[in-house]
């Protein structure tokens, strides 16, 4: 089902946007900008400055000044979690704005792109609770030892976020790399750098000390790159393409950093003929239309037992058609804009690749009464082989494959025969097959008969070219702080 697009351009909106640098607003050293476009029309509506080396240089020196010099290291847990606590406060209090510049700059439905900064707010008040509850271990050797663990912060951290959600994708890395007393540099991706220019008054308003967030904008080639080659960046934190993740990897091999990578996902739904199909149906649906299939976690390929697999295939594909396109801030749509014109190619390349790998059975293209932006219909093909390109390759748009298996082995083999492991749903009443089928599954997360829910003390991550080391809980804080072994002589 579609809706004709209508237009909705939020007030007040900037016509540029500046790096922000030990707490000064600033343009590039060479005054060099870039275009920022916006999906529904793809109109240039502002230019964003375009950093490079000199820039990069700049914030890194204001972040290790700050951190050297500066009291956020040195502050109590308690204290910086007040203020981690306030921006979270701000942040909700700001949610509607925030979600309206995030949908209008991305092209995300309005609706979910609440749902993304209210999750920003909750990233910020889960670290600034986790490290005031911290424990680490201690342990006594009787009458010879005490060895306990001493946490210190690293130093700056490069922290380099994607396209998608992005305002809530830099809080989940802002939010612990500053809860554990580092200062950052945060490169948000160039296609949307909207809400990240938003962190600055943020922070500034909740009393973050100066040089302690700085953020550098400009393209991945350039900006990126200085931050992931500069020697006083310790850490790099990114989100994006498994191929930009070998690139940065092998960039960064030289100055020995550490590394945190969240990467590209071909995730499988597994529907197992015994399953609850109507929940199966809702949540494999919402799991690749959601957020238009621009998700790291999407279930992009669905496997379903041959048993109920016309039905399976005939009601799903009837639901998809009924999933509502439109203008992305309308609160009725369901699915907005992609959000570039290089995206929205790729995308649709993947589609006309698709009626050579598949049978089509929902969308296929552009929405009918769609003639200009970025929008793609709810696409589903049916009787994709694991050879297919679409079986195996992230489209990262709202298209889905879908395979039938006839045995567990069989399915598990479809599973796991792609290069990426970051997800995995699996559909299921036998609780045996349910247990034993996720953890034989080579993906970081498994959600077995439930949405992609997450809890935030729970690892976040991929295996194989999914990623590299975990996020979320404890496991951001080992990321962001040293672990030093203190042994005391008794
Ligand atoms: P991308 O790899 O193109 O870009 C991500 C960021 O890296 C951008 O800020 C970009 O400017 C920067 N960059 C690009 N080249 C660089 C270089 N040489 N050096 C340093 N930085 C560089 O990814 P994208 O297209 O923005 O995002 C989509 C991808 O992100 C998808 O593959 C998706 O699955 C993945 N993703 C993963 C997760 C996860 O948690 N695993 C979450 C969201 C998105």
């Amino acid at each position: 089902m579609t809706d004709q697009p209508t237009r909705h351009v939020p007030a007040d909106l900037p016509g540029r946007i500046q790096h922000y640098i030990g707490g000064a607003f600033v343009d590039s050293a060479d005054g060099a900008t870039f275009d920022v476009l916006e999906p529904v029309t793809n109109d240039v509506y502002l230019q964003a400055a375009a950093g490079k080396k000199a820039d990069v240089d700049r914030a890194v020196a204001a972040a290790r000044d700050a951190f050297v010099n500066g009291p956020w290291p040195r502050m109590l847990p308690r204290e910086r979690s007040r203020i981690l606590h306030r921006i979270a406060d701000l942040v909700e209090s700001r949610d509607a704005r925030l979600a309206e510049l995030e949908s209008f700059d991305s092209g995300l439905p309005i609706t979910q792109a609440l749902g993304q900064a209210r999750r920003a707010a909750e990233n910020f008040r889960f670290f600034a609770d986790l490290v005031v509850a911290q424990s680490d271990d201690t342990f006594k050797v009787p009458g010879r030892q005490i060895n306990y663990v001493n946490r210190k912060p690293i130093g700056v951290a490069g922290l380099i976020t994607p396209w998608n959600t992005p305002f809530m994708l830099e809080s989940w890395k802002l939010g612990p790399a500053l809860a554990t007393g580092n200062t950052v540099v945060l490169k948000p991706a160039e296609f949307t750098p909207l809400s990240a220019s938003l962190w600055a008054g943020i922070f500034e308003e909740a009393g973050l000390p100066e040089g302690v967030f700085n953020l550098v904008n400009g393209l991945g080639e350039e900006a990126g790159d200085a931050l992931v080659k500069h020697p006083d960046v310790p850490l790099i934190s990114f989100t994006g393409e498994s191929s930009t993740g070998q690139l940065i990897f092998a960039n960064a091999a030289p100055y020995l950093k550490g590394l945190s990578m969240e990467l590209g996902g071909k995730s499988p739904a597994v529907v197992f003929a015994d399953a609850d199909l109507d929940a199966a149906i809702d949540a494999t649906i919402f799991g690749v239309f959601s957020l238009n299939g621009e998700r790291c976690t999407a279930g992009s390929r669905i496997l379903v037992e041959r048993a109920v697999y016309d039905e399976f295939v005939e009601r799903y594909a009837e639901q998809a058609k009924r999933v509502v396109v439109g203008d992305p801030q309308d609160p009725r749509t369901e699915v907005g804009a992609l959000v570039h014109p290089e995206h929205y190619d790729k995308v649709v390349s993947y589609i006309e690749i698709g009626k050579t790998e598949g049978r089509l059975v929902a969308g296929g293209g552009r929405p009918e009464g769609f003639e200009t932006g970025n929008y793609v219909a709810p696409t589903v093909f049916a009787d994709v082989p694991s050879s297919a390109r679409i079986f195996q390759e992230e489209i990262f748009g709202p298209v889905v494959a879908i395979t039938p298996f006839d045995t567990e082995e069989e399915a598990l083999a479809l599973a796991n025969g792609v290069r990426y492991g970051l997800a995995a749903y699996v559909w299921t009443n036998d609780l045996r097959r349910a247990h034993n089928f996720s953890q034989a599954i080579e993906a970081g997360m498994v959600w077995l008969n439930s949405n992609n829910v997450r809890d935030l003390r729970t690892p976040f991550g991929g295996v194989k070219a999914s990623g590299l080391g975990h996020e979320g809980g404890y496991r951001s804080i080992d990321f962001y702080t040293d672990q030093q072994a203190v042994h005391i002589t008794l």
